[in-house]
């Protein structure tokens, strides 16, 4: 039997070279990647197109689905928590964030995670597999069928790839979907718009700077020195602080873009003066963005993210030590929005 080919991974050129190696017109693709993007979950609903061209299609493409087991809406700020099942029975998580420029979707890319972070629940039962690029654009697609059917005028205007999962341990997958995102048959999100987080790939992050992608690149720093570093995240001990911080002074040369450090402040642990004096010295004098936010405390870890006050002080101090810090507002508080939560809490019933 002759395998069908992933739709949805499909870019709209090797669509449109697909549909006329089978006789089909080119500008089918159009018709067929808007209805994708509208959520169409068989060709069965491409209504526009004839029933043998559907029929014919369904012969050549096969089209995979998600399905919302959960969704959790915040009362605070409105930010919804998505559990979505794959076709094998795996879950993923992704979170629709409002923000005052519009909203923005937090990606998953694998599923589960081989990194190990301390502080992470989506990496506590391993990793399972990796998400095609179709299946990370799947999650835009829910999500904007969720939301259109109160508001049709829903747009995803910012999307990161921050849920679970290592985005640049599924490198080609994910830059697959980068491309995906900004095609303007689909959604059109400007590369400026996607923000990528990772936690440390060197090599990975040696590619992506020449890839002339216009992202924004997030590294999750979390700690001021290597021997800590190593402790939260044992991929420190592979790529260690130096050669990391190496690379993306690296990368801010290459493309000019700014770095945005993650860092989530963990009471006692990496909050402490000391901590400051060791930021600075990382971080001070070159083209970057640090953003503090509590660590959220799970099942498994004693991490606490302490309070505001103490937080606040920490990043007056790392301003004061001329570094761009900046508190970053925590949404979806009430329905444990921190990545990994609800996938785990299934793998557990
Ligand atoms: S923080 Fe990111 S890289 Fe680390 S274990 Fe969690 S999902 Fe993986």
């Amino acid at each position: 039997m002759i395998e069908k080919t992933e739709l949805r991974s499909l870019l709209p050129h090797e669509l449109k070279e697909i549909l006329k190696e089978n006789g089909i017109e080119a500008y089918r693709a159009g018709q067929i990647l808007s209805w994708l993007e509208k959520g169409a979950a068989s060709f069965q609903e491409m209504t526009n197109l004839s029933k043998p061209l559907r029929e014919k299609l369904d012969s050549i493409f096969r089209l995979d689905n998600m399905a919302e087991v959960e969704s959790l809406v915040s009362k605070i700020d409105g930010t919804t928590k998505y559990l979505f099942t794959l076709p094998d029975g795996e879950y993923v998580e992704s979170v629709l964030l409002s923000y005052k420029h519009g909203y923005s979707v937090c990606l998953s890319t694998q599923v589960g995670c081989k990194m190990g972070c301390r502080f992470c629940a989506s990496t506590k039962a391993g990793f399972c597999r990796q998400l095609s690029a179709g299946e990370i654009l799947l999650q835009m697609v829910e999500i904007t069928r969720d939301k259109r059917r109160l508001d049709p005028e829903f747009r995803i205007g910012h999307v990161v790839l921050m849920g679970i999962g290592e985005p640049l341990d599924n490198y080609d997958n994910v830059i697959r979907f980068l491309k995906l995102a900004n095609a303007k048959e689909l959604f059109g999100i400007g590369y400026r718009n996607i923000s990528l987080s990772t936690c440390g790939l060197i090599p990975q992050i040696r590619k992506l700077m020449q890839e002339e992608l216009p992202i924004t690149l997030s590294i999750s720093l979390h700690a001021s020195n290597s021997a800590l570093r190593s402790d939260l995240m044992p991929i420190n001990r592979r790529y260690p602080l130096w050669e990391l911080m190496e690379v993306c002074r690296e990368y801010t040369l290459v493309t000019g873009r700014r770095i945005s450090f993650e860092y989530a402040v963990i009471a006692g642990v990496n909050d402490t003066s000391e901590r400051v004096k060791e930021l600075i010295g990382l971080l001070g004098g070159w083209m970057n963005h640090l953003n503090l936010i509590p660590v959220n405390p799970t099942k498994e870890t004693d991490f606490q993210p302490g309070d505001r006050k103490k937080m606040e002080a920490f990043a007056k101090e790392l301003q004061k030590g001329g570094i761009n810090a900046t508190i970053r507002r925590t949404l979806g508080a009430d329905i444990e929005a921190a990545c990994g939560q609800l996938r785990r809490e299934k793998q557990l019933q």
